[in-house]
C-alpha cells in the first residue's frame, strides 16, 4: 500500500489515525486494562490500540506482520516458541547473550539440539541449516559485528525446511530487509535504535506468513509479555526520527572507524561498514579497556546500545558474554554528536 514511499518518509508517516477534523495526529495512549463488553479485543492483555501504530509501522518497513512485545527477549521467546520439543537449532558462536542463554536453558532441559556455528563461515552454516528447523541468525552480530551471508544461508535453509530467523536490531529494516534476503521472522529489541533514547524496553517479531503471526500473537496473549501502551508509544515517537539520527551516526561512526585503525593503542577494528555499532580491541587488554571506558567524559560508560548519545563498555565485564569474545574487546554505540568532539573524548581516553 505504501510502497511508493520511501523508508524515509514512511518513519513519519505511517501508524497515525485517520485524518478526520481534530482527530489525534498520533496515535494517543490508552491506558486500560479491560473495555466495555460487545467488541473484538474485551481485555488488555489481548490487545491495546498503541501497539497498532508500532506495529504498522514496523510491518509495513520490514515488508510483514509484526507483532509487539515488552522486550527484545520477549520477542525472541516468541519467535523459539514456534519450535517442536525436539527441534535443531542453529546458533552463531557469539551474539546476543540472552538469546543464546534461552538456547541453552531449553537445550539443558532436553528441549533443543543446539548448533553453534562462525556465521561468517556461510558453507558450514549452510551444511548445519541441512539438519537444522530454525536458523538463528544475528547480523551484525552483538558485540563482534560478524555479518552474516543471509540470502545463501537462506537458500540452503528453505531447500531443507527450515525457518530462518533474523534478529535485525543492529541493521534495522532501514539498513537491512531480511525478508527480501529469503528470511521467515525478523525480530527487533525496539529498545536500541528504533526507539533511539535509552529511556524504553520493548521488542517486535515480524513474520513473513500471517498464520505464524497469529500464532506470534496467540504466545503474547497467553504468555503475558505485552508492552506498556506508554513505552509503546514512546517507541513510536523515537521511530519518527529514525532516518535522520541513523544518518547522523552513520557518518560518525564510519569516520571514527577510520580514525581508530589509525590510533596506537587499537589492536583491531570491528566495523561491518555500515551502521552505527563498532568494536575495538586494545594491546593494552582488559585493563586498558577499562581505564579507558572510566577516562570517558562525554561518551557515556555503559551497557545498551542505539540511542542519540555515544556510549562504551568492555563487554567482557559481564560474566554471561561469551568466551569467543575478546577480554579487551569495547563495544562503542556511536551517537549523532558532534564528531570532533567524540573523537577528542574518545582518542584521550585509550591514551589513559
Ligand atoms: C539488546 C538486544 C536484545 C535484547 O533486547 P531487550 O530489549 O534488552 O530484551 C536482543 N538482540 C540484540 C542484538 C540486542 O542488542
Amino acid at each position: 500500500m505504501h510502497n511508493d514511499l520511501a523508508a524515509a518518509t514512511k518513519v513519519v508517516a505511517l501508524g497515525r489515525p485517520p485524518r478526520v477534523p481534530d482527530g489525534s495526529l498520533n496515535q494517543p495512549v490508552t491506558f486500560a486494562s479491560t473495555y466495555h463488553a460487545g467488541g473484538p479485543t474485551g481485555y488488555g492483555r489481548e490487545g491495546n490500540p498503541s501497539w497498532q501504530a508500532l506495529e504498522d509501522i514496523l510491518g509495513d518497513l520490514e515488508g510483514g506482520f509484526a507483532v509487539a512485545f515488552s522486550s527484545g527477549l520477549a520477542a525472541s521467546s516468541a519467535a523459539i516458541s514456534l519450535l517442536r520439543e525436539d527441534a535443531v537449532i542453529v546458533q552463531p558462536i557469539s551474539a546476543y547473550h540472552g538469546v543464546t542463554e534461552q538456547f541453552a536453558e531449553r537445550e539443558a532441559a532436553g528441549r533443543t539440539t543446539v548448533q553453534r556455528v562462525d556465521i561468517t563461515d556461510t558453507a558450514a552454516v549452510s551444511a548445519a541449516a541441512g539438519a537444522a528447523d530454525m536458523v538463528w541468525l544475528e547480523s551484525p552480530t552483538n558485540p563482534k559485528l560478524d555479518v552474516a551471508d543471509i540470502a545463501t544461508i537462506g537458500g540452503a535453509a528453505r531447500e531443507a525446511g527450515a525457518l530462518v530467523v533474523v534478529d535485525n536490531t543492529f541493521a534495522t529494516p532501514l539498513l537491512q530487509r531480511p525478508f527480501e534476503l529469503g528470511a521467515d521472522i525478523v525480530v527487533h529489541s525496539a529498545t536500541k535504535l528504533l526507539a533511539g533514547h535509552s529511556d524504553v524496553q520493548c521488542g517486535v517479531v515480524v513474520t513473513r506468513d500471517a498464520t505464524m503471526a497469529e500464532k506470534i500473537r496467540e504466545h503474547r496473549t497467553l504468555h503475558g509479555a505485552i508492552p506498556g501502551p506508554m513505552e509503546v508509544y514512546l517507541t513510536v515517537r523515537g521511530i519518527r526520527t529514525l532516518a535522520v539520527r541513523l544518518e547522523r551516526a552513520q557518518a560518525n561512526a564510519r569516520e571514527l572507524a577510520a580514525r581508530l585503525r589509525d590510533h596506537l593503542a587499537v589492536r583491531l577494528v570491528r566495523y561491518p561498514g555500515f551502521g552505527t555499532m563498532i568494536a575495538i580491541e586494545l594491546h593494552t587488554g582488559p585493563e586498558g579497556s577499562d581505564r579507558a571506558a572510566e577516562s570517558v567524559n562525554l561518551w557515556v560508560h555503559m551497557t545498551s546500545l542505539g540511542g542519540v548519545e555515544s556510549s562504551l563498555e568492555r563487554r567482557r565485564r559481564w560474566p554471561a558474554e561469551s568466551t569467543t569474545v575478546d577480554e579487551s574487546l569495547l563495544r562503542l554505540s556511536v551517537g549523532i554528536e558532534d564528531v570532533e568532539d567524540l573523537w577528542a573524548d574518545l582518542s584521550k581516553a585509550l591514551e589513559a
